[in-house]
């Protein structure tokens, strides 16, 4: 009995070659075939007439050819041409340089054809893409219809799909039977399952596709959240942790003596985490927000919390640099309360470091900053009561779960200066509670953003001449894409040396990801003290470093980088008193638009949502499988709100019923057991 999980294979005509190709394409069971759905679809409102293609327009025509043929042009380009027909009239379609399509364009197909109409001794289309509609003598069966079009692989075209598809659509529709019962479909709005597949493969408007894919795409997002709420469940349930008492001793101390008012999101923050690190689960937080926006400061708070509470504190970064800046500006902080925070290098001497160690196994200092070398198996905490662990994501799993393990339980909060937009966090950190900091403390140096083009140059150095001269720094960024690109490298180098001769008054460094850590951190130390003035360097600037004197930066082809990327960078200067200068240079026209819009705004919430909308999910692919989730159906920039949804519903479920055991609940199970990685591990226990 033929069941969605039978091989594909037991369908009529699929044989084992056919069964290989859909393999490609992940289908392996009748359900896979089915979960197929079209990437697009052609309707009449979509298809423009033959007779109306105009002269500029992109278009999609469809026709039947009427005659073919191969023409040389006077340049030797052999051109292969096809006529078109439709009830409304003729149109050419040339494809130049193209000869061999004779082979697989024949007269009486029935074609669609999407490109550019232009003007060449008469009327033409250049196609950019075709699809065989159908043979000769063969309809389509759907003409006048809405026509899906399926992703397909080589040697299983978009037709046969179709014809798969449709030929066993009413034979698969009655094997799948939906596990929402209709009040939870009502109450989202959901399409029943099997009308949902339904109108993805056989849509009579292009109207009904979207209620559809709606309903796919809540199910995968729900099932994506059901399994993160089983992980938060389990995580809770093995994180009794410290319970942490207010005691109003150190903390009150800090913001009495604090020399800045905090910012409302700032406080926001402090008392979320409070609020965390005294309830009796451990914390697991991640406090996500721009560069400067004080994150430090909010920190060192929870960190104090656990100090007042007779426990240790550690904050682990990734570089030696961010980690002394920290040291920095705790030092500054602490000073009216009369702690020393303690300092774990790997750069330090055996010996100093050996008496950090023995003074941390002691118990004496009560705030530790550190970068790796706080994870050696030698350094014991003698009472670890809070891991912070600084821009997160350049540590391992492994890392950071060193770090947390040096405690007994002790909370953690994360620190990450990359907002990603609230879709992507709740796909991705969905384990973690999020904290976000928008707001900047006021005061601060605003940093201005502007295009530029290359004419512009001269008087761009005469702006930096002016800038150092008045005892400020810049930053030229070159684009390395590549670390092993020699010829972007070169670049870069030759770029330091030009600058070196432009500004003979100034000392220019320069630094990149092929330079030894040491050579690197020598050179942006002499920065940080202002021994030189012009940092030229390609993208490994350290994200956080704050070298408050840097008020210029110039990015030299700015249309090579993200958005995001650009913000990171903009994010290094603006740092102190004056007021930042971010210089865009770029000669492309094609990026202007965006480039003006990352001008226009310095929100890194908001940047990284044009970010995303800009690179779409495709290039998100990485994220995504650290997520172990792939998204099919759903539309990260547009489905928030249904993320939303299916995110308070499957905790709703999960609250209810932690391991999905109750009768009505064993489909959202199986589901999730086969589909993903973690599924199995997260549900094998009750
Ligand atoms: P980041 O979020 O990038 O880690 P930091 O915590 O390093 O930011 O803060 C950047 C600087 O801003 C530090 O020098 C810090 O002392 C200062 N700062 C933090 N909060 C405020 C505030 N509310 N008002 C003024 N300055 C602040
Ligand atoms: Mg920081």
């Amino acid at each position: 009995m033929l069941t969605l999980t039978s091989p594909v294979k037991f369908l009529k005509g699929v044989g084992p070659k056919r069964a290989e190709a859909l393999q490609r394409l992940g289908i392996r069971t009748v359900g896979d075939l089915l979960y197929h759905v079209p990437h697009r679809y052609l309707d009449a409102t979509t298809i423009t007439p033959l007779a109306r293609a105009m002269v500029g327009q992109d278009v999609s025509c469809v026709g039947r050819v009427v005659s073919t043929g191969i023409l040389p042009t006077r340049r030797g380009l052999r051109v292969f041409r096809a006529v078109l027909k439709d009830a409304s009239g003729l149109l050419e379609c040339a494809w130049p340089g193209r000869p061999f399509l004779e082979r697989q364009i024949k007269k009486g197909q029935l074609l669609l054809v999407t490109g550019p109409v232009r003007y060449y001794h008469g009327k033409q289309l250049v196609p950019s893409e075709f699809i065989v509609l159908a043979e000769e003598g063969e309809g389509t069966g759907d003409e006048g219809l809405v026509l899906p079009v399926y992703p397909a692989t080589e040697g299983l075209n978009h037709r046969h799909i179709r014809k798969l598809v449709q030929q066993h659509l009413d034979q698969l529709l009655p094997l799948v039977s939906d596990p929402h019962p209709a009040a939870f479909r009502q109450q989202h709005d959901l399409l029943d399952l099997k009308r949902a597949l339904e109108v993805m493969h056989r849509p009579k408007k292009p109207e009904d596709v979207e209620p559809g894919r709606r309903r796919l795409a809540f199910d995968e997002l729900f099932d994506q959240q059901l399994v993160q709420a089983r992980a938060r469940h389990l995580a809770k349930r093995a994180r009794a942790g410290i319970r942490f008492v207010l005691k109003h001793e150190l903390t009150t101390k800090l913001s009495d003596n604090l020399p800045f008012a905090l910012t409302g999101d700032q406080k926001k923050a402090i008392r979320e985490i409070c609020g965390d690190m005294t309830a009796p689960l451990r914390m697991h937080r991640l406090l996500m927000g721009d560069v400067g926006t004080g994150k430090t400061v909010v920190a060192l708070f929870a960190m104090l919390l656990a100090a007042e509470n007779d426990y240790q504190a550690a904050i682990m970064a990734p570089t030696e640099l961010l980690a002394e800046q920290h040291v920095a500006t705790l030092t500054r902080l602490l000073e009216p309360l009369a702690i020393r925070p303690e300092l774990l290098l790997g750069r330090m001497s055996n010996a100093e470091k050996a008496a950090a160690r023995k003074r941390i196994a002691a118990g004496a200092p009560r705030i530790v900053v550190g970068t790796h070398a706080l994870i050696q198996e030698s350094v014991t905490f003698q009472k670890l009561g809070l891991a912070v662990i600084d821009e997160q994501h350049r540590f391992g799993v492994e890392q950071r779960a060193a770090l947390v393990e040096k405690g007994n339980a002790p909370d953690v909060l994360l620190l990450t200066a990359t907002p990603i937009p609230r879709s992507l966090a709740l796909t991705f950190y969905g384990d973690l509670d999020v904290t976000q900091i928008r707001e900047r403390p006021p005061g601060r140096g605003v940093v201005k953003t502007a295009l530029r083009t290359d004419a512009a140059r001269a008087k761009i150095y005469e702006f930096i001449r002016s800038e150092c001269a008045a005892g400020r720094q810049a930053y030229v960024i070159y684009p390395v894409i590549d670390e092993s690109e020699r010829a972007d490298l070169k670049a870069a180098t030759t770029m330091a040396e030009k600058l070196a001769k432009t500004f003979p008054e100034f000392r220019v460094g320069l630094v990149h990801g092929r330079l030894k850590v040491d050579e690197r951190d020598t050179t942006m130390r002499a920065f940080r003290d202002n021994k030189v003035q012009i940092l030229v360097a390609t993208t490994v600037i350290e994200v956080g470093i704050d070298v408050a004197n840097a008020t210029v930066m110039l990015i030299e082809h700015a249309e090579r980088f993200g958005l995001a990327q650009l913000h990171q960078l903009r994010g290094r200067i603006g740092r102190g008193e004056s007021a930042g200068h971010c210089i865009l240079l770029s000669d492309s026209p094609e990026a202007a638009p965006r480039l003006q819009s990352f001008c226009e705004t310095t929100d890194g919430f908001k940047i990284a949502e044009l970010d995303l909308q800009e690179r779409g999910m495709g290039e998100l692919t990485g994220a995504r499988q650290s997520g172990g989730i792939a998204l099919r159906y759903a539309n990260l920039e547009t489905d928030l709100a249904l993320l939303e949804a299916a995110r308070q519903a499957a905790g709703a479920m999960i609250a209810t019923d932690p391991a999905l055991e109750r009768r009505e609940h064993v489909a959202y199970k199986d589901r999730i057991v086969t589909r993903y990685e973690r599924g199995f591990e997260l549900f094998r226990v009750g």
